[in-house]
This record gives C-alpha cells, sequence and structure tokens, in this order.
C-alpha cells in the first residue's frame, strides 16, 4: 500500500486555489472601496465647513440677478425703510437746500429781463415733489400708485410744500423773474391745484396743466411741446423738476433735478 496519496483521496477538504482572475478583481474591489471612503470623507469635511462658516447668514436671500448669488441682504423693505428715514428725517430737507444753495449761485447774476425788449427771463416749475410733496399719500399707498387714493389727495389739496424749493423760488420771485409751472396733473384737477398752491402762496405768470388731448403723450414730450410754445412769451432760463422728463427736449435753460425716491416718470 502506497502512503504516496494525494489529500482528496485521503478525505481532506482543501480551499481551491485562487484563479488570477479573482485576484484582480478582489483588488479592483478593495480600490474602489478606498475611493467611495475617501469621496464620502471629502463630502462630509466640505459640509462641516461650510455649516460651520453660514450658520449666521440667512437661509436664502434672492439677488436680482440671479436668485442664487450671494446677497448683501437687501430687499423691498429695507429699500422702503430706508426711504421713509430719507423722507421722515431732516435728510430730504437738508439734501433740497443744498442744492437750491448752489442753484442760488447761478441766479444771482439773472435779472428780470435781459435788455427793455428782451423776453422776460422766466423758470419753469414741475409741481409734485418739486414744490408740493406728496410723501404721505405715497408712503399711505405702500409706494405704489394708486390712482384712486392719488385723485382723491390731490382734490384734497392738503399737500404740504417742500421748504427748500419754496425758499428758492421766493428768491426768484423777489428778482422779478417770472414763474411758469408745468404739471402733468390734469386740467380737470386746476382749482384744487390753485387751492393748493395759493396755501404756500406759490403764485405763477402760467399754469399748465394736461389737456385730454395731451393724456397720451409721455411726460417729457408733453412738457417739452408747451415749453416751446411758451419760449414765444418768454425767455426760459431755467427748468427745475424731480424727473429727467421735467426738462427734457430743449427750451429749459439751467437744468435742475431734486431727488424723487418714490417713483419714476417718463
Ligand atoms: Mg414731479
Amino acid at each position: 500500500m502506497s502512503t504516496n496519496k494525494s489529500y482528496h483521496e485521503l478525505g481532506i477538504n482543501t480551499p481551491e486555489p485562487e484563479s488570477a482572475e479573482v485576484l484582480k478583481a478582489t483588488r479592483r474591489n478593495s480600490i474602489l472601496l478606498i475611493i467611495l471612503i475617501l469621496i464620502a470623507l471629502i463630502i462630509a469635511i466640505t459640509g462641516i465647513v461650510y455649516v460651520s462658516t453660514h450658520k449666521d447668514r440667512p437661509h436664502h436671500v434672492p439677488h436680482p440677478h440671479d436668485p442664487f448669488a450671494p446677497s448683501d441682504g437687501s430687499n423691498v423693505a429695507d429699500v422702503k425703510r430706508n426711504v421713509i428715514a430719507y423722507y421722515e428725517s431732516s435728510k430730504f430737507s437738508e439734501h433740497v437746500f443744498s442744492l437750491v444753495s448752489q442753484w442760488s449761485q447761478h441766479f444771482e447774476s439773472v435779472k428780470a429781463s435781459n435788455g427793455a425788449d428782451a423776453l422776460p427771463n422766466a423758470v419753469v416749475f414741475d409741481i409734485d415733489e418739486t414744490l408740493l410733496n406728496n410723501y404721505p399719500e405715497t408712503k399711505r399707498a405702500d409706494f405704489a400708485y394708486d390712482a384712486a387714493g392719488w385723485n382723491k389727495w390731490v382734490l384734497e389739496a392738503k399737500a404740504p410744500v417742500i421748504p427748500g424749493t419754496q425758499s428758492f423760488y421766493n428768491e426768484l420771485r423777489t428778482r422779478g423773474i417770472k414763474v411758469i409751472m408745468i404739471t402733468g396733473r390734469h386740467e380737470a384737477e386746476r382749482e384744487a391745484t390753485e387751492k393748493n398752491l395759493a396755501t404756500f402762496e406759490l403764485t405763477h405768470d402760467e399754469l399748465i396743466l394736461r389737456s385730454p388731448e395731451e393724456d397720451k403723450l409721455t411726460a417729457a414730450v408733453y412738457k417739452a411741446q408747451r415749453r416751446q410754445a411758451l419760449s414765444e412769451k418768454y425767455n426760459i432760463v431755467g427748468c427745475i423738476g424731480d424727473q429727467v422728463s421735467d426738462c427734457v427736449g430743449g427750451y429749459t435753460g439751467y437744468i435742475m433735478k431734486l431727488p424723487n425716491y418714490m417713483y419714476f416718470i417718463e
């Protein structure tokens, strides 16, 4: 009897020898597992760093151009608060007075006319947010345009005056300079407008309101057309308004722009 028997012949179980393919696959799986663990670690660390550096920031503040871009925190509520603070503190009044003092210097040498045969010198004034202050109504309407509320406000004729412009107006009047008022208000509001202006002794040589035919014109076109017509009677030496559209299109003389952080008119 031979003793040289295999394990199999002796009935002893031995593991099957691993093939080269199996060894290769095992190595590949191990590498993949390590890569996955590394990726998970990177994600976890990034998350921890992000949370710790962003914990005091608002979750999401929309940006006007890119809703996901970082924001300085401004939103419409902040803007309204700033506008209210501007108009309800002394800032608005101081701002107007500082502008007016520059304009007064310009008009120091301007007389009632440039000679005996010359047309009288005149300055064109806008009314709303130039001489009269509609901030109370605009705030009531939460800074939106409420046509019914606005019309009611105009007819009540209780808008306060803007002191800086009033003082500039008085200065021009003292120099004998004519005052032309051109407003976007409608002809139907003439009586109420006259009443409101009279409260502050804001007399005028001309008061121009929109006729029904001018209703569809932009403020800029309507006002420029009226100034052109008036230039036959007056030498227009200045134009003052709170909107750019108050004094574009010629026949303006020296242009003076007041602030308006409430609304914009074309
Ligand atoms: Mg105006």
